[in-house]
């Protein structure tokens, strides 16, 4: 490898070029402290332009939508509901396509995240937290009002989209089919050459759906997808897994839901296990992300590794994490930036406040 870069990037028609592509990063500290010999691996999506795994779907929902003529420039108007992520990448996707935007989120959703779309040009309504699904101010429901009265308004609604899991077959999934293919031309370590497990934390379930496609349908069709849902959340399969927490609230953003997405429910089967995690798990895994692999990366992304660490540790999951060729990939669909104000996040920072001698430095 050349010292200034990995690889001759060539001049962009704009940031919409620089999403996907995103690295898989071997998380080895981890791992050993863990006591896994599998090549644990993870996929950073926080460097995406908009700063997530949602930069892909609004990119490919708002360009398919372009092709089959129902978007139309300088006419139309994008409206979304969304728990932040994917209103900050149609918002960026919008403002270089020249197309307003409206974005519908609960109350949940970190300020950051709502200052993140209205610099970029959206407008964002706010509905109440902890509706019943059916409240008719739900974000869905809202958002449904709004297009019935905006003239040439349009809903891409990643909920039911099939661009969303799509992006994720064709880019996200083929990037790690691209990067373990690789690897095994000239091998540093022990390696399968497949992606044998994937982790992802789940909202409308595009990631986990459409990886599951990419991954079984061409490259290793007794690949592991695991689904990992939050405690409080109804998506886990059987539904026994969710009664213990049903009506449990949780402080992490971006994943969960009350009801199943027509995205999820359209591939029944695709999943092989799902994994049910809580804030405390999440927040521990994230500070082994901060603190040993230096990722800044979202509590969503805690939750997938923590799922992972759960999962590798039970009767299912033992073999393969004692498995030196095994690569274990865990998706890590966000940064930090969304959530650097919150309470918890600034938590994790608790004991690294300066230490006596650093005190005592600054008041001499
Ligand atoms: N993490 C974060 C931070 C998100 O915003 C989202 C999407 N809401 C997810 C994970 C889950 O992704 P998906 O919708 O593909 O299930």
């Amino acid at each position: 490898m050349s010292s200034s870069s990995l690889f001759r990037l060539p001049i962009l028609n704009s940031a919409l070029d620089a999403i996907g592509s995103t690295p898989l990063i071997r998380l080895d500290r981890i791992a050993a402290q863990e006591g896994l010999k599998c090549n644990l691996l993870g996929k950073l999506e926080s460097v995406s332009p908009a700063g997530s795994v949602k930069d892909r779907v609004a990119k490919r929902m708002v360009e398919v939508a372009e092709e089959e003529g129902v978007l139309v420039p300088g006419k139309s108007v994008v409206i979304e509901p969304t728990s932040g992520n994917t209103g900050i990448g149609l918002a960026m996707a919008c403002a270089i396509k020249g197309y307003s935007v409206i974005v519908v989120m609960s109350q949940k959703a970190s300020v950051e995240k709502e200052t993140a779309m209205r610099v970029l040009g959206a407008e964002v309504v706010r509905v109440p937290i902890g509706l019943s699904s059916g409240s008719r101010l739900t974000h869905t429901t809202v958002a449904k009002h709004l297009q019935q009265t905006i003239p040439h308004s349009v809903i891409l609604d990643q909920y039911s989209n099939p661009n969303n899991p799509l992006c994720h077959e064709l880019g996200t999934a083929q990037e790690m089919i691209d990067a373990v293919e690789e690897d095994a031309r000239t091998p540093t370590r022990p390696t399968s050459g497949k992606v044998d497990v994937f982790f992802a934390s789940t909202g409308t379930g595009g990631t986990l759906t459409g990886v599951a496609r990419g991954l079984k349908k061409a490259h290793n069709p007794s690949a592991k997808v695991i689904g990992i849902d939050v405690k409080g959340s109804l998506l886990a399969v059987p539904p026994q897994l969710n009664e213990p927490y049903r009506g449990t609230s949780y402080l992490i953003e971006g994943i969960g839901y009350d009801v199943i997405p027509a995205v999820l429910t359209r591939e029944p089967g695709m999943i092989d296990s799902w994994v049910k995690t809580g804030d405390a798990e999440a927040f521990a895994a994230l500070k082994l992300l901060l603190r040993l692999e230096g990722l800044l990366v979202s509590g969503s992304s805690g939750s997938a590794l923590a799922g992972a660490l759960m999962w590798l540790k039970s009767e299912e999951g033992r073999a393969i994490a004692g498995d030196e060729g095994k690569n274990v990939v865990v998706l890590l669909p966000g940064g930090t930036r969304n959530y650097i104000a919150k309470e918890w996040f600034r938590d994790l920072g608790k004991n690294s406040e300066p230490s006596m001698v650093a005190r005592q430095a600054v008041d001499s």
